[in-house]
């Protein structure tokens, strides 16, 4: 019974949306500091957009607002710079290394499917950190 309860309180969480918010500022402002220009960013509870969001530009922000959940944020936040770093350091290309990012990975290789919120593995973006070996 309580493990049912703690099932569905995380169900609960995890069906819960970003609140967006379109025609920021933040992105643009953002892209003066960034290896890449900005279209949408997702941070914490919010995404803002420097225009309108498409269905698809929705999905990719909101698999990184459940990764930000599901790493309490702050992780996520320590983990996402940590991958960009080591990329930066392995292809010398701020650009390569934010699309080389298992949370970008993730998020490019399923915004375009409807069903990915829902079917999504717990900790899914493991999934897309680069073997070498
Ligand atoms: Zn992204």
């Amino acid at each position: 019974m309580f493990y049912n309860a703690i099932k569905r309180m995380w169900q609960w969480v995890r069906a819960r949306k970003p609140i967006f918010i379109e025609n920021s500022r933040v992105p643009v402002l953002l892209s003066y500091v960034s290896p890449i220009n900005i279209n949408a960013i997702s941070f914490g509870l919010c995404v803002w957009s420097r225009s309108t969001m498409d269905e698809r530009v929705r999905r990719h922000e909101t698999i990184h607002f459940q990764q930000q959940i599901e790493l309490l944020f702050v992780f996520q936040w320590l983990l996402y710079v940590i991958f960009w770093l080591i990329n930066v350091v392995k292809y010398r290309d701020g650009a390569v290394a934010y699309y080389e990012n298992p949370f970008e990975r993730e998020a490019y290789a399923n915004d375009e499917d409807k069903n990915y919120l829902i079917n999504r593995p717990f900790w899914g973006w493991q999934e897309y950190i680069k073997d070498e070996t």
